[in-house]
């Protein structure tokens, strides 16, 4: 039997509201008589709502890997208020989030930089014994003790979710969802130090990701950390051991290893680093084609990578002899992200500035890391690509730190805007940290004189560094 009209737009209304979508029915549909246009099934139409804002601050930084705590503790010690947003549990992103444990490139970096490898040395956390590894632990807490001594006001499980620029193209609110719902922070001055640009992104920022002609990325790994082992049982396949000889020996025995185990790594150059006494990381995975941007495609990569190294790990017990006691301590909150978005900014840093080893004026750092990229092809190779560009040693200028189509919002880290060459030498933590300080004074400076980041002159802002007090 046929259904009276009125009934029948009455159940359709009922359900629209049902759903969400009674505000995509037209005021004037019913009195018409028409239907309204049906809703695409496959789209929640989400209604509006009031979001309260927190007491704004001088200046918000989201984000709270290497860059992002490097910005919060500048803009402190100048005694802005600063408030410091990350979705992890704990503070250092990729240093400790990521189980990195190796600081790349911090060599001659004076500031930040070298105060928290001291600090670190003094509490028997830094090992130069190879290069530059530290306790992922006391990295930790360290970074949270410094945070609060320069006064920044930390808030952890939170996510940046959306972002609102005002008449003046000014970003004025970064939004997030928490266990506290949704909620709104102000600032004078932003920096987004998400790794992945997210902030930028949000507020309507242009920006680029992966290799130009493919947008193919580099791939994600997941490091762990190792115990059980002893330096007499595996120096020779541990990069930067004397016994080892060189990194590419090492990465090659420990390889034939696995082979010899019977299992082959995504990455086909596996590496184990020493940290201190039977303390290790292994870095032997490598997730191909996965963008940062896509959270089903981060979670089956994270479920993954986690299978592989722990079938790595049995593997190599199963062998015996010296790894006949090797325990998987931990794996990583997040998996390992290399790239992310690169957000345009008032510079766009290219492998042409790395080749001519290009100096500034207004230098934020030296970059003497070679460029590293990571296969993005599994099929011409697993390990790393020849991109047949060598770099000279080369500034980050500050402008490269300024997004170019908002106004009042800085970038640092790996999400500063330069090319897919240029990104695989800059992004390293030993760089990071001197672009967050960089944003992080400029930050506090702007916000305190009422100007833009981009009308600050960079003598004034290089000489707050120069002078920035530690706590
Ligand atoms: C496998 C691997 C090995 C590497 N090896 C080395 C090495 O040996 N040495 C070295 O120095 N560097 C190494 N790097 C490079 C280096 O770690 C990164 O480039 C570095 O993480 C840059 O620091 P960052 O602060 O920009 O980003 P991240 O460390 O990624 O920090 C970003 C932070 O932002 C947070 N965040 C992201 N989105 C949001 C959001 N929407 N809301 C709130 N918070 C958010 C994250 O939780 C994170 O804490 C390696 C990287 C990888 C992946």
């Amino acid at each position: 039997m046929e259904e009276p009209k009125g009934d029948h737009m009455l159940k359709r209304r009922d359900f629209l509201r049902k759903c969400g979508h009674a505000a995509t029915l037209l005021p004037g549909a019913a009195a018409s008589g028409a239907l309204p246009e049906a809703p695409d099934p496959r789209l929640y139409h989400e209604p509006a709502r009031d979001v309260p804002i927190e007491e704004p601050v001088d200046v918000v930084v989201c984000g709270a890997g290497p860059a992002g705590v490097s910005a919060a503790i500048a803009a402190g010690r100048m005694g802005a208020k600063v408030r410091l947003i990350d979705v992890n549990g704990c503070l250092g992103g990729i240093w400790t989030a990521g189980l990195l444990c190796w600081i790349l490139d911090a060599q001659d970096k004076p500031g930040l930089m070298r105060e928290l490898t001291e600090r670190l040395d003094a509490r028997g956390a830094l090992f130069r014994a190879t290069k530059l590894a530290y306790d992922p632990e006391v990295m930790k807490l360290l970074l949270e003790e410094l945070c609060l001594d320069a006064g920044v006001k930390i808030r952890l499980h939170t996510r940046v979710v959306a972002a609102v620029r005002d008449d003046s193209n000014r970003l004025s609110l970064a939004v997030t969802e928490s266990k506290s719902g949704r909620q709104a922070f102000g600032g004078s001055v932003f920096v987004d130090a998400t790794g992945d640009g997210d902030l930028a992104a949000l507020a309507g920022c242009g920006f680029d990701m992966g290799r130009p002609e493919t947008g193919e990325v580099q791939p994600l790994s997941m490091i762990v950390l190792l115990t059980g082992v002893t330096r007499e049982g595996i120096g020779p396949f541990v990069c930067g051991l004397p016994e080892s000889e060189s990194h590419a020996k090492a990465k090659k025995r420990l390889f034939d290893e696995m082979a010899r185990a019977g299992i082959e790594p995504s990455y086909a150059h596996p590496s184990i680093f020493h940290i201190r006494d039977d303390f290790y990381c292994m870095m032997a995975n490598h997730e191909y084609g996965v963008l940062a941007t896509d959270a089903d495609a981060l979670t089956q990569a994270t479920i993954r990578a986690r299978a592989e190294v722990h079938s790595l790990v049995n593997h190599l017990k199963a062998l015996g002899g010296p790894w006949k006691d090797m325990q998987l301590v931990a794996s990583p909150e997040h998996i390992g992200i290399r790239e992310g978005r690169r957000i345009h900014g008032r510079y766009t840093i290219t492998a042409q500035d790395l080749i001519r080893g290009a100096t500034h004026e207004d230098a934020v750092c030296k970059v003497r890391f070679p460029i590293d990229v990571h296969s993005t092809d599994p099929r011409q190779n697993r390990a790393i690509m020849d991109e047949s560009v060598r770099a000279k040693p080369y500034d980050i200028p500050f402008r490269a730190l300024l997004a170019r189509d908002i106004d009042g919002l800085l970038l640092a880290g790996r999400c500063i805007s330069g090319d897919f060459i240029a990104h695989s030498s800059y992004r390293v933590t030993g760089n990071a940290v001197p672009m967050g300080e960089a944003a992080g004074v400029a930050a506090a400076l702007a916000s305190k004189q009422r100007r833009l980041p981009q009308t600050l002159d960079w003598p004034t802002i290089a000489e707050s560094i120069a002078t920035l007090p530690q706590s």
